[in-house]
This record gives C-alpha cells, sequence and structure tokens, in this order.
C-alpha cells in the first residue's frame, strides 16, 4: 500500500529532479510514541511533503517549482537561496497557513519569497548561532512578529529568541511534530530539526551532501556522534542542509574514494545539476550512507589513501578526513 501509493504520487509529478526525491509525509496527527530519541516510528497514513525550489537568483540557482498534485498536501518545504550558498527553508502547512523558516541567512530572500505568496510568518527556527543562520532573525521578527525557535544551550547566542527547546524535546509546528536533537561538533550549541511524520531533517552545518561541518567548536568525537544520531532516522529522511556545497564536497570525497560505485554516480549526477544551475538538495540519508565520507570512515579505500589505521576508532578516522577537507 505503501509503496504502491508513493510510485502512483511521485509518477504524476511533473519535474524528473522532484520525482526523483519526492518524499512521502505521513499523518503526523499521532501521538509522538516515545518522547525521547526514538526514531523511525511507523506510520499508517500517508500525506506528500512537496518540495518547492524558489527563486534562486542570489547563487546562480534559477527558478525552480514543482508541485504534486495528486492528494492534499500539508507541508510544503522551499527552498530559498541566501548568501552566496546558504539555503533558507519556508515551511508552509496548508491546513492552517502556518508559516516557518529554517535558518534565515538574510531577511530580504525570505520577504520576497513570503510575498509572492502574500504568506505571513509565524516562526524562525534556528540550528545554530552562526551569523549565516540567523542574520534574518530580528529584521523577519520585528516585521511579522515571528516568533524564534533554537537551542536552549545556545539562547545567549540565538538573536530574539523567545522559545528554547531542550535536546529531545519535541515542539508543534501547526500539527507538526518536530523533534529537537542536539547536533554538536561544529558548534557547542547546534541543534537538527527533525519532522518525524515528513520524513525530514534539517541539519544545518551538521549534515551536508557528502560532507559534514567544520569542527569550529567541537571535537571529532562529538562530530561523529552527532552524524550516528542523524543516521539513526530511517534511510528514506530527506535531509535539507544548510548550504549548497554538494558539488565541492563530491570532488574531495571521489578523491579520498575513486573507487565507489555509488559516488561517482551520484558526483556525475550533481555535476549535472549544478551545470543547470539546479539545487542538490534535499539529499536522503540512504544516500548519504553510500556516498558521504564522513559517514563511510571504516571504508578500507578511505582508511588507506588517508593512511587512517585499522585500529583507529571511527571518531578518529572522521577527524583525520576533516583535517584533510579542510586542507583540499
Ligand atoms: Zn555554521
Amino acid at each position: 500500500m505503501l509503496a504502491k501509493l508513493s510510485s502512483s504520487l511521485v509518477s504524476s509529478l511533473p519535474c524528473s529532479r522532484v520525482s526523483q526525491q519526492a518524499s512521502m509525509c505521513p499523518n503526523m496527527r499521532k501521538p509522538w510514541l516515545m518522547k525521547r530519541m526514538v526514531y523511525g516510528v511507523g506510520t499508517l497514513f500517508l500525506r506528500p511533503i512537496k518540495t518547492l525550489r524558489g527563486d534562486c537568483k542570489s547563487f546562480g540557482v534559477s527558478q525552480f517549482l514543482c508541485n504534486i498534485t495528486s492528494m492534499a498536501s500539508s507541508l510544503h518545504v522551499q527552498l530559498v537561496p541566501c548568501l552566496q550558498d546558504n539555503y533558507a527553508y519556508l515551511l508552509h502547512d496548508t491546513d492552517t497557513g502556518t508559516v516557518g523558516v529554517v535558518d534565515p541567512s538574510e531577511a530580504l530572500p525570505v520577504i520576497n519569497a513570503l510575498n509572492q505568496k502574500n504568506q505571513n510568518l509565524t516562526y524562525i527556527l534556528n540550528t545554530h548561532h552562526h551569523y549565516d543562520h540567523t542574520g534574518g532573525n530580528l529584521e523577519l521578527k520585528a516585521r511579522y512578529g515571528a516568533k524564534v525557535i533554537g537551542f536552549s544551550k545556545d539562547k545567549d547566542r540565538i538573536p530574539g529568541i523567545d522559545i528554547a527547546l531542550n535536546d529531545g524535546e519535541s515542539w508543534m509546528f501547526a500539527s507538526h511534530e518536530v523533534l529537537v536533537m542536539e547536533t554538536p561538533g561544529h558548534t557547542k550549541g547546534h541543534v537538527s530539526y527533525y519532522f518525524p511524520g515528513c520524513r525530514a531533517v534539517f541539519t544545518g552545518d551538521t549534515l551536508f551532501s557528502l560532507s559534514c561541518g567544520k569542527l569550529f567548536e567541537g571535537s571529532s568525537e562529538q562530530m561523529h556522534s552527532s552524524l550516528q544520531k542523524i543516521l539513526s532516522l530511517p534511510d528514506d529522511t530527506n535531509v535539507y542542509c544548510g548550504h549548497e556545497y554538494t558539488l565541492s564536497n563530491a570532488k574531495f570525497a571521489l578523491s579520498i574514494e575513486p573507487n565507489n560505485e555509488a559516488l561517482q554516480a551520484y558526483a556525475a549526477e550533481v555535476a549535472q545539476l549544478r551545470s543547470k544551475q539546479l539545487p542538490t538538495i534535499p539529499t536522503t540519508l540512504k544516500r548519504e550512507k553510500l556516498c558521504n565520507p564522513f559517514l563511510r570512515t571504516s571504508s578500507p579505500e578511505i582508511r588507506q589513501i588517508l593512511n587512517i589505521p585499522a585500529t583507529a576508532s571511527d571518531a578518529k578516522a572522521l577527524g583525520i578526513i576533516r583535517q584533510a577537507k579542510d586542507r583540499f
């Protein structure tokens, strides 16, 4: 039932890029079965999540919108390119009209996207305090009266924070449950937001497609632990990260695992998408497990090329891969 419904929906999509990546959004109105850090809860009912690729002029991604038309939809995600290579994400609950934005680097592209649909903004969600994820907070808050959501441990660094959430806590975006996952390593106060009913996770600068964030405030052990936490989500989870870095990440990944056929295929797809100025996001956890070197720390080929001893821990290996990436 689930697979049949999914394939019939995907085949109805008007554009191939989204049809490859469209995910199904199970009904969110069920209570979250376990309060703290239990992922992959089975669901019975399906609702689609739309991914809308919006006005991407700020770094050369042309406008690209796709609509799922075969079912009533509940949550739309729209990519909003900001600054040089950041993505903010507009979340729109179609049942209530509630709109939120994840990591608004700057206000203007978000305002433009909202104006195009005559939408108001209710919530601002921040994954971490860096300016290229929070730079639009105060202007958007002043303009729309939106509430700023962030991690309790970082409440002193999130501009305009109103609602401070804890690790493992769930919070409701309209009828959609959002689970807060503490994912330190890039910064000490980084969180990811997981929408279990929509199979979507917003990972900020913790997990990128084919890479992870730089270790500004954390250790390789912390980053490894954070990535493993994200990896415990279902394989078909869509990953919405903070930057369009995938093309350069692919070059590094291929340099240390050149015989990975899944990576070769994905790198070719990424090159084609970027040549057409299309985004590579969202990716999926399944794909990242097959291709992302920071999730493949036990790969014999990676360890051989980077001279990582077989006895080194995965966290130690991650640190060595990160250093190699920093020098690449
Ligand atoms: Zn950052």
